[in-house]
């Protein structure tokens, strides 16, 4: 998937004709300034921190500013600063409006009914996950008719707004649709909607392109620019691999077991920053590989977390073993490694003087301790691997 940051995500409703505030885009103070200063942006205004993550208004990452003062101060405040494991690097000036009512309206891929699914309520502004469900219409389109009139109708009714605005949010609709349609989206998202005056406004989006269709979406590809120098190896070598500014690594396969490591490190106190998703690799060359990246990333430690599926454990021991050897890591390895030839992935990884803990809990617990510059005591009949060394 391939997620926007705001301001891409209103170029492409504002390209679809769904009114959204000018902006500008700035990358510091100066810049702040120097276009207030011009009247690119007037004041009052709105002061938007351009990360990938939700929430932004209730962390202050996005201000209501009076003045071009108010507004450069706020974006030398933002600017280098972390959202949920992000750093701004880049802020969205923004024309304020005056909001009357927050709406939210959606079209996603609802993979459980295998449907287009269109979400509307007229409770906008917070998070959709903070809704209640009554306060929430979904209704699944069928993909080839698209949205049809009555199913906008339903919205409308729910929204119950003024005519002006009951026309808009028409066309709105028309437009988030053929955004999800022609733009290859899985998810078209305008959290708030907002009434203002007697007319709509977008004054969020968030949009998430699918990624096996960016092919057909080159103006896009421009966003791999924003991955990290590693990450743009990574990618040109067709490695899962993110980097979000923590000390411990995780390596481990496919993408849900890695984010499941992900939610326990946090949960246990640890800041995981750089994920290297195995996928269901068995060629250990490939392993290697990622193992060397790893290693580039310099993280204070690594938790290997091996799910062997069709990918038989002892294949991936067999490839880490044979990646340290080249790698020659100079951080702890913490391993946990279960499923298909258990045993014999463990025992592998044993003789390479890996210990492999069995609880998951148990074993991010002692990523966390290392991360901390803490010692651990060994997993169960085997050692911990300190510098590779047995
Ligand atoms: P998010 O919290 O990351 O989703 O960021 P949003 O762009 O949705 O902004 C959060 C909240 O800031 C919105 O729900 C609004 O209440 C408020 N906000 C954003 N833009 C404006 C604006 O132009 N005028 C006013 N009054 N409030 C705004
Ligand atoms: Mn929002």
């Amino acid at each position: 998937m391939v997620l926007l940051r705001e301001y891409r995500g209103k170029e492409i409703l504002r390209k679809f004709g769904v009114p959204v505030p000018p902006g500008k885009v700035v990358r510091s103070g100066e810049e702040a300034a120097k276009a207030l200063a011009a009247g690119e942006v007037p004041v009052p205004c709105v002061v938007k921190a351009q990360v990938l993550a939700g929430g932004r208004g209730k962390a202050g990452f996005v201000k209501l500013v009076n003045t071009a003062p108010e507004a450069v101060q706020a974006v030398e405040g933002m600017v280098g600063k972390e959202f949920k494991g992000e750093t701004v690097r880049e802020v969205l000036l923004t024309t304020k409006a005056d909001i009357a009512r927050e709406l939210y309206l959606s079209i996603t891929l609802d993979r459980s009914s295998r449907k287009p699914l269109l979400m509307a309520s007229a409770q906008g502004g917070m998070e959709i996950e903070a809704l209640p469900a009554e306060k929430l219409l979904k209704l699944p389109i069928h993909p080839l008719t698209g949205l049809v009139a009555y199913e906008k109708r339903a919205v409308s009714k729910a929204f119950d707004l003024p005519p002006a605005a009951a026309k808009d949010l028409d066309r709105i609709m028309d437009s988030l649709w053929a955004i999800f349609e022609k733009e290859d989206a899985e998810l078209v998202e305008i959290n708030p909607l907002a009434l203002v005056g007697d007319r709509l406004l977008a004054l969020d989006a968030k949009v998430i392109l699918e990624d096996d269709a960016m092919f057909r979406h080159t103006d896009f590809q421009q966003e791999h620019g924003e991955l990290s120098p590693l990450e743009q190896k990574a990618h040109d070598k067709g490695i899962a691999f993110v980097e979000i500014g923590g000390d411990i690594g995780v390596l481990a396969n496919g993408a849900g077991l890695t984010m499941a490591t992900l939610d326990v490190l946090y949960q246990e106190g640890g800041r995981p920053g750089i994920f290297l998703d195995l996928g269901g690799t068995d060629d250990p060359k490939k392993v290697v590989e990622a193992f060397l990246m790893m290693t580039e990333a310099k993280p204070k430690v690594v938790f290997i977390n091996i799910f062997g599926g069709v990918t038989r454990c002892d294949t991936v021991a067999t490839g880490l073993v044979e990646a340290l050897k080249q790698a020659k890591p100079d951080f702890p390895l913490v391993a946990r490694i279960r499923g298909n030839n258990e045993k014999e992935g463990v025992q592998i990884l044993r003789a390479a003087g890996i210990g492999s803990y069995t609880d998951l809990a148990e074993a991010a617990r002692n990523v966390v301790a290392l991360e901390q510059g803490k010692s651990i005591a060994p997993p169960p009949a085997a050692a911990v691997a300190a510098g590779g060394a047995p």
